[in-house]
């Protein structure tokens, strides 16, 4: 099957599992994640539609970001310092951050660039200790040092589900919405640029429990790229 009908497909069963669990398809981005490929695939998916990407390496989302500029290009991997104004000067929305170090230099090089950059706070919601993330106690005290910075707007949360049982990934994605609805509700009122109104959750084995609890961006690699994926 070609990306452009896997594409295609995944899009109307997404639009399909938002209306089942009442929600508008239009609340849901598909963030179609295309680390594992070329320009030319991107271009493939463009073709049926797809208008934001992910990418997880610095050069490689300078890279496609440079040859596609007309596509919102999404950062989801791992942030080291060095590379965060290369991030900066090519990411609509930043994914993946959790330190307050990196989130000030993200600041730094959204004022070198004149842009205000839009962020994601990543939770470790499931405590694994392999995943990556803020405690979600500690992400009130984040939104208020993010308020400081008038270069970061914070959009909202993301997170990864464990690879485990139902219960145990729609227990990850609904403590991640319970913390974004608390969070509105008591802490972003009062701080500048932080609302939360994003959820990211959901891949291409769980997006389905990420859009039934809440999700506005779901995140699809091998869905959409990979031949093998069933
Ligand atoms: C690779 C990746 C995805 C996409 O995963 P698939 O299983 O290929 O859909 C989503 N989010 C992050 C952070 C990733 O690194």
């Amino acid at each position: 099957m070609s990306i452009e009908t896997r594409y295609t497909r995944l899009r109307a069963d997404l639009d399909r599992a938002c209306l089942e669990c009442g929600r508008a398809p239009e609340e849901v981005t598909l963030l179609a994640v295309s680390k594992t490929v070329g320009i030319a695939e991107v271009g493939q998916a463009q073709a049926a539609g797809a208008r934001d990407f992910g990418e997880n390496r610095p050069e490689l989302l300078a890279e496609k970001a440079s040859a596609l500029p007309q596509a919102n290009w999404h950062f989801i991997g791992n942030v080291q310092s060095r590379r965060i104004p290369e991030i900066v000067s090519h990411a609509t929305l930043i994914h993946s951050l959790f330190e307050a170090r990196h989130i000030q230099k993200v600041a730094a090089a959204a004022a070198d660039l004149g842009k205000v950059q839009r962020i994601l706070l990543e939770v470790n919601v499931s405590g694994e200790a392999s995943k990556s993330g803020l405690v979600p106690g500690d992400v009130a005290d984040m939104l208020r040092f993010c308020g400081d910075l008038p270069t970061v707007e914070v959009c909202g949360l993301m997170t990864m589900a464990p690879q485990g049982t139902p219960a145990q990934i729609q227990e990850c994605f609904g403590g991640l919405a319970n913390l974004q609805q608390g969070l509105i509700r008591d802490v972003c009122p009062g701080i500048p640029r932080v609302h939360l109104h994003e959820l990211s959750m959901g891949m291409s084995e769980d997006w389905r429990y990420g859009v039934a609890l809440g999700a506005t961006i779901v995140r699809i690699g091998r869905a959409i790229f990979d031949d093998a994926f069933e």
